[in-house]
């Protein structure tokens, strides 16, 4: 495989501007956001036009691998060209309506972010699902979503006909696949007949675009309903953001379709930037693997979850090169500092973490070029007002404990989500005075960077003292016999004690699930 052609015509940062420039004015407050965006047209078809004048890279705007051979690599004219294709399908063929819910369950294949795409060009909004799900899963959501259409492959076709007959509101059931199902249309046949011709709709900016089942770490799973400008904006209005892309950047990220991070790292954030978007199918992220495609591909960026550069340092890592590896980026879960310190020194990269939820997005980061403290997930992200707050929401100063809070009043920033889809009371949970309270505590120093002590739930108290799992996590994860580590409280402390087990519990994206660790501790009073 040859990397692309990094020839440029002019500077990147200059052509980022291209697209960045008619925002200036509202990045400065002169002008307001506006009232119509959509991120299809607005971002993508200008990336698009810039190509065809030559004044893009050579790079392509997607680029997917199988590591089985396959190779997919799409400019951003190819992929407007197909996801109109794609849009003319769905709204022609199955009768979808703007506004309209769709659920999409896919491994990582180009035809998720074609169906992506397309959905913003229609205005339908999507929710995506990982591959993982039960049917009872997958009943959950098509209920819970009154989604009318369904697109996934042939490992949950059988799971979706198991269920379909409890969900009313579902019509249509799409199929990626090479063959045939009874009751399924398929995928690639309808989109590939279409015309490519399709006017995008035009939508508001605080239009639902994309809902997101949060990961239920801490029970089921809500619906994170995102928008316009939640998503496809607010990237545009901080310019210094957590990734800091130019049009010659790769960048990859490992998450499962169904996460936020996926539609952030892969699909949102880098394409404002005009970057490529580099996928692997990884039908499993293995160590083998990830090393070897970024030995094999002039990635830039890398984004993951923790368990994964946990993972890594336990290889020896001196017999692989990376190509072009000069930004890793770890978040959904708090990085231990000894993991941190063994990447430095087995690559001489350093993590940068980011912490951010479903509801929110990136609330803080390390950015570019700043001060890496390990141990802490950096500092606010842009737009955004993070403070440690009490119970009462007032601020507390540096140094001290309490909620991670993000200031929601007297301005919603750009950034937030709409809400909890049908559920105004869990909506309103997490307002607090002015501030919307995520559910994690953590402390900010001097410098503005806030380290995470755990989630409201997992604090443990021992002797009226308020112990985070993550410290002593941490100092557990130090031994050299010790791959990963999760902290629980236990019913009584003296009977307590340290358990050695082959695995963690992992919810599906990854996360520990310590609730259930704790259940099961104090399942044997
Ligand atoms: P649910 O809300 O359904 O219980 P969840 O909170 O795990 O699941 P997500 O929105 O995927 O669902 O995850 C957000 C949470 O992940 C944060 O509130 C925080 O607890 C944790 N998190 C994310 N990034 C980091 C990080 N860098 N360090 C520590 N924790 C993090
Ligand atoms: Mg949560």
């Amino acid at each position: 495989l040859k990397p692309p052609n990094r020839t440029f015509h002019c500077h990147p940062r200059l052509l980022a501007s291209d697209v960045y420039s008619q925002y200036e004015p509202v990045r400065q407050g002169k002008q307001e956001i506006p009232k119509y965006f959509n991120f299809a047209s607005d971002v993508l078809d200008k990336w698009s036009e810039i190509e065809k004048a030559g004044k893009r890279p050579s790079n392509p705007a997607f680029w997917w691998i199988n590591g089985e051979g396959e190779e997919v690599k799409w400019s951003f004219e190819e992929l407007g060209f197909l996801s109109r294709k794609v849009a003319n399908a769905l709204t022609k063929v199955c009768g979808l309506q703007k506004g309209d819910r769709i659920v999409v369950i896919l491994p990582r294949v180009p035809e998720w972010w074609l169906v992506t795409v397309a959905c913003m060009r229609a205005g339908i909004v999507l929710l995506p699902g990982i591959s993982q799900l039960s049917a009872k899963d997958i009943l959950y959501r098509l209920q819970a979503s009154k989604a009318t259409c369904i697109i996934t492959d042939n490992t949950l076709t059988s799971a979706v006909d198991s269920v379909a007959s409890e969900c009313q509101f579902l019509k249509t059931k799409l199929i990626v696949s090479k063959g045939s199902r009874e009751g399924w249309l398929n995928f690639t046949d309808l989109y590939r007949n279409q015309s490519a011709d399709h006017s995008c709709v035009k939508t508001r900016i605080q239009d639902s675009m994309i809902i997101f089942f949060t990961s239920g770490t801490t029970g089921s799973p809500k619906m994170a309903e995102h928008s316009q400008g939640s998503l496809g904006f607010r990237p545009l209005l901080s310019e210094r953001y957590w990734l800091d892309l130019t049009p010659s950047d790769v960048i990859w990220s490992t998450a499962d379709t169904g996460w936020i991070v996926a539609s952030l790292a892969s699909v949102f954030d880098p394409w404002v930037f005009g970057s490529c978007i580099f996928v692997h199918k990884l039908p499993r992220v293995e160590s083998a693997a990830v090393l070897n495609t970024l030995c094999r591909f002039p990635i830039d960026t890398v984004v993951s979850a923790p368990t994964l550069f946990r993972m890594l340092v336990q290889n020896d890592l001196s017999s692989y090169k990376f190509m072009n590896l000069k930004r890793c980026v770890s978040g959904g879960e708090p990085l231990n500092p000894e993991v941190m310190e063994q990447w430095k020194s087995k690559t001489g990269l350093d993590i940068h973490e980011v912490y951010g939820q479903t509801e929110m997005g990136i609330i803080c980061s390390v950015f570019k070029g700043m001060k890496v403290k390990p141990g802490s997930m950096g500092k606010a992200a842009p737009l955004y007002d993070v403070q440690i707050v009490d119970k009462n929401a007032n601020v507390l100063p540096p140094g001290q404990q309490g909620e991670i809070a993000v200031r929601s009043r007297p301005i919603k920033p750009l950034g937030f989500f709409s809400g909890y889809v049908d559920n105004p009371k869990k909506t309103a949970e997490t307002e607090r005075g002015d501030f919307y309270v995520t559910g994690d505590r953590g402390i900010m120093d001097e410098d503005g960077y806030f380290q995470f002590i755990g989630r409201d739930d997992d604090i443990i108290i021992s002797s009226g003292y308020r112990i985070g799992p993550f410290e002593v996590e941490n100092a557990l994860i130090e031994h050299a016999a010790v791959a990963e580590t999760a902290v629980v409280s236990s019913p009584d402390p003296l009977r307590g004690e340290v358990e050695f087990v082959r695995e963690l519990p992992k919810t599906v994206t990854g996360k520990i699930k310590r609730n259930e660790l704790r259940k099961k501790e104090w399942g044997r009073i």
